[in-house]
Protein backbone atom coordinates (compact mmCIF):
# COMPACT_ATOMS: atom_id res chain seq x y z
CA UNK A 1 0.00 0.00 0.00
CA UNK A 2 1.35 3.33 -1.17
CA UNK A 3 2.33 5.98 2.02
CA UNK A 4 -0.92 8.93 1.89
CA UNK A 5 1.23 12.04 0.89
CA UNK A 6 1.30 15.25 2.73
CA UNK A 7 -0.29 18.46 1.88
CA UNK A 8 2.86 18.96 0.35
CA UNK A 9 3.17 15.93 -1.81
CA UNK A 10 -0.31 16.34 -2.61
CA UNK A 11 0.30 19.94 -4.38
CA UNK A 12 3.22 19.07 -5.92
CA UNK A 13 1.43 16.16 -7.50
CA UNK A 14 -1.77 18.58 -8.50
CA UNK A 15 -4.38 17.06 -6.17
CA UNK A 16 -4.31 20.71 -4.24
CA UNK A 17 -4.69 23.71 -5.97
CA UNK A 18 -1.60 26.18 -5.02
CA UNK A 19 -0.90 29.64 -6.50
CA UNK A 20 2.61 28.04 -8.29
CA UNK A 21 4.89 30.14 -9.68
CA UNK A 22 7.42 27.79 -11.11
CA UNK A 23 7.54 23.89 -12.22
CA UNK A 24 9.15 21.06 -13.95
CA UNK A 25 9.59 17.67 -13.56
CA UNK A 26 10.92 17.65 -10.30
CA UNK A 27 10.27 20.68 -8.72
CA UNK A 28 7.41 23.35 -7.79
CA UNK A 29 7.42 26.68 -6.43
CA UNK A 30 4.16 28.33 -4.99
CA UNK A 31 3.43 30.78 -2.98
CA UNK A 32 3.21 30.85 1.02
CA UNK A 33 -0.64 30.99 1.94
CA UNK A 34 0.46 32.63 5.47
CA UNK A 35 3.17 35.12 3.64
CA UNK A 36 5.44 36.56 6.12
CA UNK A 37 5.82 39.66 3.67
CA UNK A 38 4.77 39.93 -0.06
CA UNK A 39 6.02 37.41 -2.69
CA UNK A 40 7.08 34.37 0.51
CA UNK A 41 7.62 31.66 -2.21
CA UNK A 42 7.88 28.05 -1.34
CA UNK A 43 9.89 26.01 -3.42
CA UNK A 44 9.60 21.99 -3.12
CA UNK A 45 10.61 18.68 -4.71
CA UNK A 46 7.76 16.54 -5.72
CA UNK A 47 8.70 13.29 -4.67
CA UNK A 48 7.47 13.51 -0.90
CA UNK A 49 10.43 13.33 1.32
CA UNK A 50 10.28 14.50 4.85
CA UNK A 51 13.74 16.04 5.52
CA UNK A 52 16.68 17.53 3.70
CA UNK A 53 19.12 15.04 4.32
CA UNK A 54 17.01 12.84 2.98
CA UNK A 55 17.00 13.85 -0.66
CA UNK A 56 18.88 11.98 -3.44
CA UNK A 57 21.68 14.01 -4.73
CA UNK A 58 20.08 14.67 -8.13
CA UNK A 59 16.70 15.79 -6.44
CA UNK A 60 19.10 18.14 -4.68
CA UNK A 61 20.46 19.50 -7.52
CA UNK A 62 17.10 20.23 -8.98
CA UNK A 63 16.38 22.22 -6.15
CA UNK A 64 19.28 24.38 -6.22
CA UNK A 65 18.86 24.92 -9.99
CA UNK A 66 15.39 25.89 -9.09
CA UNK A 67 16.11 28.15 -6.24
CA UNK A 68 18.20 30.15 -7.86
CA UNK A 69 15.65 30.95 -10.58
CA UNK A 70 13.04 31.47 -8.67
CA UNK A 71 14.95 33.54 -6.29
CA UNK A 72 15.88 35.63 -9.09
CA UNK A 73 11.90 36.09 -10.26
CA UNK A 74 10.40 36.64 -7.01
CA UNK A 75 13.33 39.48 -6.61
CA UNK A 76 12.61 41.05 -10.15
CA UNK A 77 8.34 41.46 -9.17
CA UNK A 78 8.99 42.27 -5.60
CA UNK A 79 11.80 44.58 -6.24
CA UNK A 80 12.97 43.04 -2.65
CA UNK A 81 16.43 45.02 -1.18
CA UNK A 82 17.02 40.95 -0.01
CA UNK A 83 15.63 37.80 0.70
CA UNK A 84 16.26 35.15 3.20
CA UNK A 85 16.53 31.44 2.02
CA UNK A 86 15.08 29.12 5.21
CA UNK A 87 14.77 25.57 5.22
CA UNK A 88 13.37 23.57 8.64
CA UNK A 89 14.03 20.02 9.56
CA UNK A 90 12.56 18.30 12.18
CA UNK A 91 10.00 20.03 14.46
CA UNK A 92 12.77 21.13 16.65
CA UNK A 93 13.17 23.56 14.18
CA UNK A 94 10.35 24.60 13.12
CA UNK A 95 9.11 22.41 10.50
CA UNK A 96 5.65 22.05 10.53
CA UNK A 97 5.02 20.64 7.07
CA UNK A 98 6.71 17.14 6.71
CA UNK A 99 7.62 17.63 3.00
CA UNK A 100 11.33 19.06 2.39
CA UNK A 101 10.60 23.10 1.60
CA UNK A 102 12.62 26.07 0.83
CA UNK A 103 11.30 29.28 1.98
CA UNK A 104 12.19 32.07 -0.22
CA UNK A 105 11.26 35.53 2.31
CA UNK A 106 12.02 38.60 0.03
CA UNK A 107 13.07 41.40 2.83
CA UNK A 108 12.91 45.34 2.95
CA UNK A 109 13.85 47.78 5.37
CA UNK A 110 12.43 47.87 8.49
CA UNK A 111 9.97 44.98 7.68
CA UNK A 112 9.72 43.80 11.48
CA UNK A 113 10.56 40.71 10.60
CA UNK A 114 13.68 40.77 12.25
CA UNK A 115 16.31 37.99 12.85
CA UNK A 116 16.97 36.09 16.10
CA UNK A 117 21.06 35.11 15.74
CA UNK A 118 22.92 34.47 18.99
CA UNK A 119 26.10 33.65 18.46
CA UNK A 120 28.56 32.26 21.41
CA UNK A 121 31.79 32.14 22.36
CA UNK A 122 34.08 29.02 21.13
CA UNK A 123 36.95 27.22 22.57
CA UNK A 124 39.21 26.59 19.55
CA UNK A 125 40.37 23.35 20.49
CA UNK A 126 36.32 22.15 20.97
CA UNK A 127 36.10 23.84 17.64
CA UNK A 128 39.19 21.92 16.15
CA UNK A 129 37.57 18.15 17.65
CA UNK A 130 34.79 19.10 16.74
CA UNK A 131 35.47 19.84 12.76
CA UNK A 132 37.98 16.59 12.91
CA UNK A 133 34.57 14.38 14.01
CA UNK A 134 32.50 16.46 11.27
CA UNK A 135 35.45 15.56 8.63
CA UNK A 136 35.10 11.91 9.33
CA UNK A 137 31.88 11.18 9.77
CA UNK A 138 29.90 9.52 6.82
CA UNK A 139 27.78 11.90 4.99
P1 LIG B 1 7.48 25.18 8.00
O1 LIG B 1 7.19 25.75 9.38
O2 LIG B 1 8.90 25.45 7.56
O3 LIG B 1 7.10 23.73 7.89
O4 LIG B 1 6.59 26.03 7.00
C1 LIG B 1 5.36 25.60 6.50
C2 LIG B 1 4.82 26.73 5.65
O5 LIG B 1 3.85 26.19 4.77
C3 LIG B 1 4.16 27.86 6.41
O6 LIG B 1 4.79 29.09 6.08
C4 LIG B 1 2.70 27.82 5.94
O7 LIG B 1 2.13 29.10 5.82
C5 LIG B 1 2.84 27.15 4.58
N1 LIG B 1 1.66 26.43 4.09
C6 LIG B 1 0.96 25.48 4.75
N2 LIG B 1 -0.03 24.99 3.96
C7 LIG B 1 0.05 25.65 2.78
C8 LIG B 1 -0.67 25.60 1.55
N3 LIG B 1 -1.73 24.78 1.39
N4 LIG B 1 -0.30 26.41 0.54
C9 LIG B 1 0.75 27.25 0.69
N5 LIG B 1 1.49 27.32 1.82
C10 LIG B 1 1.15 26.55 2.87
Amino acid sequence: MAAERCIFGRIGAGEIPCQRVFENEHVLAFLDINPLAEGHTLVIPKRCVERFEDLAPAEAVELALALVIVARKVLKVTGAAGYNILQNNGRIASQEVPHVHFHIIPRRADDGLGYRWKPQESDPAVLTALAQRIWDAAG
